[in-house]
């Protein structure tokens, strides 16, 4: 185990303990937003016929034909067809497949149809006018999707349409969060003296949930070495992520880092000089990762957007640890050397600035950031006017 590490250390260590999750198969409708993990060629010509793009009429085109018998209808998924003899045409409607020896559509705004003849009013018309080929979307046996894309609405939709229903993706890890802390009631409860309402499995579920990783289980446990050990064997088993909100600091009510030695986890690290969050501990217990977040609620989530999301990112190979930009800041600020200071802060148009409220047990000034802005390890002092790093919340 690693401890007193640098920020950048703590995130080459989670690199390199954390691999993308076993792929699975699923239906689309619940992968929006994960990776494919294999490369998906259309099993279908799109569209399986040559369809129709307009209401109007269909017929082989002669540019000496003037006017046009017609001899029947095509509507969307009819199923019997035509053999059109030149100088034949059919009423269709858009989507219907155009009959056989037909390769033109005229729109029936243009077109003037009477007593069985249908006479053409557009001198634009060309051969293949208002005709989707057979396959001119893809064709069966071409490649349409990557192995490493990112579904998207269109994507999914994409897959739809060539008739696939099921498509195999790295999957969401299931989360667990485990809240600890004697003092902690849920909100709703009535608190007593000392006690405080518990908000940090609301965060991190809510941060989940936004990233579309709907199953997370919350467990409240105790100040107890004991319960904290049965618990977290239990869930570490059960989980591909577990975050430990609580109890990893260095007090005696603090059991997060003896209870994981008791689940026998591998601990990678155990403090990272940091602020906040200094605290932090990273462990994983064969595919199952595990953080250990200092429970002060700004700590928390900054140790949520730093550490947990680029290791989500990992798992899934979604792309979700907050866009990183530069921005001139607009405040002056000084720290000791050696320690990363995140500060909850407001970008806009490549300016950043901070507020009061930095201390970690506020979440006021987080509510109102849109952003946390960097002040590396190396520096200790940073005057208005210099550019700096903010990662931008989603
Ligand atoms: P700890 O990391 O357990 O020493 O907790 C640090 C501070 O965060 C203490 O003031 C706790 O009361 C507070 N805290 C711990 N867990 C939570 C939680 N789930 N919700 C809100 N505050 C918490
Ligand atoms: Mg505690």
């Amino acid at each position: 185990m690693e401890t007193m590490i640098s920020v950048q250390r703590a995130f080459n260590l989670i690199a390199q303990e954390v691999s993308p999750m076993a792929s699975v198969e699923i239906p689309i409708e619940l992968a929006n937003g994960l990776v494919v993990a294999e490369t998906i060629y259309s099993p279908e010509n799109v569209p399986a016929f040559s369809q129709s793009s307009m209401d109007g009429y269909a017929f082989a085109y002669d540019e000496n034909i003037v006017s046009y018998q017609l001899v029947g209808e095509m509507a969307a998924g009819s199923s019997t067809t035509f053999h059109l003899n030149p100088g034949e045409a059919v009423r269709i409607f858009t989507g219907a497949a155009v009959p056989f020896n037909a390769d033109t559509v005229l729109m029936q705004e243009k077109a003037l149809a009477k007593d069985g003849k249908l006479e053409i009013l557009d001198d634009q018309l060309k051969k293949g006018n208002n005709v989707r080929q057979i396959g001119s979307e893809i064709a069966k046996g071409e490649k349409a999707v990557e192995k490493g894309t990112a579904l998207k609405p269109a994507v999914i939709g994409f897959l739809a349409s060539m008739g696939i229903s099921k498509v195999k993706v790295y999957p969401n890890p299931k989360v667990a969060v485990v809240v600890t802390g004697n003092e902690l009631v849920s909100p709703g409860g009535n608190l007593e003296y000392g006690q405080l309402f518990e908000s940090n499995s609301f965060t991190l579920t809510a941060a989940l949930k936004q990233m579309g990783i709907q199953d997370v289980t919350v467990v409240q446990v105790k100040d107890d070495l004991d319960q904290l050990h049965t618990v977290l064997s239990q869930i570490i088993e059960a989980h591909d992520l577990v975050l430990i909100s609580g109890g990893v600091s260095v007090g005696d009510y603090d059991f997060t880092l003896k209870a994981l030695e008791l689940s026998e986890v591998k601990t990678i690290f155990h403090k990272v000089k940091q602020k906040p969050g200094k605290p932090l501990l990273f462990a994983v217990k064969s595919d199952t990762v595990i953080f250990g977040l200092p429970g002060n609620p700004a700590s928390v989530l900054t140790c949520f957007y730093e550490y947990v999301l680029p290791a989500i990112s990992k798992m899934t190979l979604r792309k979700l640890a907050l866009q990183s930009q530069k921005a001139i800041l607009q405040n002056d600020y000084s720290k000791p050397e050696g320690m990363t200071h995140f500060l909850k802060a407001k970008y806009q148009d490549n300016l950043v600035s901070f507020g009061t409220g930095q201390e970690s047990y506020k979440l006021s000034s987080f509510a109102e950031a849109n952003c946390l802005a960097i002040f590396p390890a190396e520096v200790s002092k940073i005057t208005s006017g210099e550019t700096i790093e903010v990662h931008l919340f989603a």
